[in-house]
């Protein structure tokens, strides 16, 4: 069962929520599975023994203060950096070649 720990870092955000969870000494949570969420900044655990998708879109305030959101599955980091990749090649781009690509899309 160890065998298979990993360990994943969370989101970080700018600022505070209001239904953050304060994390102190210890893991708020705890669980017999085998992915551990620590903080983004410090490392400092919060949840320990989670399995990947559980408290998906939880914010935990660690005691170091930083403010961390459990990411939904790996996909959403990926989602996140093409959308940020898209829309820098969007800017580097010209406009009439992204009217093409689908204009209705453009806020
Ligand atoms: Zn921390």
């Amino acid at each position: 069962m160890l065998d298979s720990h990993r360990v994943t870092r969370l989101l970080l955000l700018d600022n505070e929520v209001p239904h953050a969870i304060r994390a102190g000494d210890r893991a708020v949570f705890t669980g017999d599975a085998s992915v551990d969420y620590v903080c983004g900044s410090c490392g400092a655990p919060l949840c320990v023994g989670m399995r990947d998708g559980d408290l998906v879109g939880i914010v935990f305030i660690c005691k170091c203060g930083a403010c961390n959101r459990v990411p939904a599955l790996a996909t959403e980091w990926e989602g996140r950096l093409r959308e940020s990749q898209a829309a820098a090649r969007a800017r580097s781009t010209h406009p009439h070649r992204r009217a093409a690509a689908g204009d209705h899309r453009r806020r």
